[in-house]
């Protein structure tokens, strides 16, 4: 089925006809404080279906499944434990994802046929008050086509997902900007599955953090992993990137002998002047991780936009948020890294 997308606000009125679209099966962009979700009644399996046609996603890997209320989390899951109790108390609502065990209600296509769900509960009060309306639970991937970076604002879902959904609700710019921290457990301990705005540091407040496979290192052909998205390539706009680790001052050296037509660099917003005084075309994401986090998937984007072909991304922080920023950088570069 061809739509005519539209843009809506986030209007009371907006959200009601959103949700009744959610009830009558659609699918729907929804702002989150991380990323834009594409977003369906979690329980409803066709429609999750078309989420995954929508975004051409492979089918083994599960969908977030997005609560309005903490309190909810025990009616879609079972054998909770004691440390996902404190994480929840300290995280939820907020860019928090904890895979738990599943309950019956939630169907296998949701969760890849996996016997656990992914469960958040947005910060947003846009996306809060429409799971509320929709009075089910929501799931919602980011809101791009599967493989190209996720979108922070409505017209980066609408460049996706065009003609391929209803609607898309308005919210403004995402303010963390990269997707949720995810975790799951075992036994006392918390296992990273992908990084996040809420860092390892913080996550130790509440036990024993161990770093899941994927995050900073490639993870081969048939290798098992926890968590099934860490096995593709992923956030990648058309240009080739690569990563450079070092300095700024090696950094802008090596920069500016590699520069030609069509190479961009991605700097620190403080390398900007002096890589433009050399002619380096520049695409600044920021000067703090979290400034980093907010920017990344938008000039990713900006980089298609003005057709590079290769774009040299200097290497953030590998720690708190600096830890998400770098996981994505990878994926976009394919694990490209030049230690200078
Ligand atoms: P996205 O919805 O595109 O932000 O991606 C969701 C991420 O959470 C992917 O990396 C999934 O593999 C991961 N995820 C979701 N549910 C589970 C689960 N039940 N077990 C392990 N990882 C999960
Ligand atoms: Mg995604």
């Amino acid at each position: 089925m061809v739509y005519d997308t539209r843009i809506i606000s986030d209007s009371d009125e907006d959200l009601q006809y959103a949700a009744q679209l959610i009830k009558d099966g659609k699918i729907v962009g929804m702002p989150t404080e991380t990323v834009y979700g594409l977003a369906a009644d979690a329980l409803n399996p066709s429609a999750v279906a078309d989420i995954f046609k929508a975004k051409g996603r492979p089918q083994d890997n599960p969908l977030i499944v997005h609560l309005a209320s903490a309190d909810d989390i025990d009616k879609y899951t079972q054998n909770i434990p004691e440390t996902a109790y404190r994480l929840a108390e300290m995280f939820c609502p907020g860019p928090l994802t904890m895979v738990l065990p599943k309950r019956e209600c939630i169907p296998d296509i949701t969760s890849a046929g996996l016997d656990t769900v992914g469960i958040r509960i947005p910060a947003d009060s846009t996306a809060r008050r429409f799971i509320a309306a929709c009075g089910t639970p929501i799931a919602a991937p980011s809101a791009n086509l599967s493989g190209s970076p996720s979108p922070t604002t409505a017209k980066h879902v609408f460049q996706d997902m065009q003609g391929r959904i209803p609607a898309i609700i308005d919210g403004g710019s995402c303010c963390v900007g990269v997707e949720s921290t995810v975790v799951s457990f075992e036994g006392d301990n918390i296992v990273l599955l992908r990084p996040g705005f809420i860092s390892p540091e913080e996550l130790s407040a509440a036990g024993e953090v161990i770093i899941g496979k994927g995050i900073t290192e490639a993870v081969s052909d048939g290798e098992i992993v926890r968590s099934p998205g860490m096995k593709y390539k992923h956030y990648s706009p058309k240009a080739n990137v690569t990563i450079i680790e070092g300095s700024s001052e090696k950094y802008a050296e090596y920069v500016i002998s590699k520069n030609e037509i069509g190479t961009a660099a991605m700097c620190f917003a403080s390398e900007t002047s002096e890589l433009e005084r050399c002619g380096v075309k520049c695409v600044p994401y920021g000067n703090t991780s979290e400034e980093q986090a907010q920017l990344l998937f938008l000039r990713l984007r900006e980089c298609d936009e003005l057709g590079f072909k290769q774009v040299y991304a200097h290497c953030p922080e590998k720690n708190g948020v600096g830890l998400a920023v770098y996981n994505r950088l990878l994926r976009a570069a394919g694990f490209e890294v030049i230690k200078l």
